[in-house]
């Protein structure tokens, strides 16, 4: 089971947030790196198998040397992945008047990575990196608290999941304006969409101080 022994809620005012395409940039610099391996992702669809392809000959390469693509690039996330705009002054700010916790998909194997690097940019906010339901951990995260909660994702499913586990939580979609987002399924109705963390700050804030 995942341990979150590491996190302490202070009982103010909850936000959980993804970390790809939400605090850090992915989609973009996984692009570029591609790009340094003779890769591209041609956007036909939403998913990375089978677009994935060859430069020269746009050959699709196999669903391993995709993972493998991007267990590398988790390996080397430090020299790709920069912080979304406004999230360096919208957290900081935030967290103030609520605790964050991020809560990221990706190998827990990679969880050390990202921890030196969110730490590096003075993003100290606790971290769980989880392959599984994003909905059963925030439930989890949330333990019995009753504090008011968001949950900020660029993933429909991910939004899903923490609805269906926490029913009163306010849910943000956010992504960037990428291509590839553009072929992903629609996040759920309640789910508010926005542009920005500079557009999500005030929402949360009304939020909390409805409740
Ligand atoms: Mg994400």
């Amino acid at each position: 089971m995942t341990d979150l022994s590491h996190i302490r809620l202070t009982g103010r005012p909850l936000i959980i947030s993804d970390v790809d395409d939400v605090i850090l940039e992915f989609i973009a610099p996984y692009q570029r790196f591609l790009k340094a391996r003779d890769l591209k992702f041609l956007p036909r669809s939403f998913r990375l198998t089978g677009n994935v392809v060859r430069v020269d000959d746009e050959t699709p390469v196999t669903e391993e040397v995709v993972q493998q693509s991007l267990h590398d690039f988790f390996e080397e996330q430090h020299a790709w992945q920069t912080p979304f705009e406004h999230v360096m002054t919208a957290l900081p700010a935030l967290a103030e008047e609520a605790d964050i916790v991020f809560l990221t998909a990706m190998p827990p194997k990679f969880a050390g990575r990202r921890r030196m690097l969110l730490d590096e940019l003075g993003l100290h906010f606790p971290m769980v990196a989880v392959e599984t339901a994003k909905g059963p951990i925030a439930s989890r995260i949330l333990d019995r608290h009753t504090v008011p909660v968001v949950f900020v994702d660029d993933m429909s499913h991910n939004l899903t999941s923490v609805a269906e586990h926490l029913p009163d939580c306010l849910l943000l979609s956010l992504a960037p304006p990428s291509e590839v987002h553009a072929m992903a399924p629609k996040p759920p109705e309640t789910a508010r969409v926005v542009r920005d963390w500079a557009e999500a700050a005030p929402i949360i804030r009304s939020h909390f101080s409805a409740a």
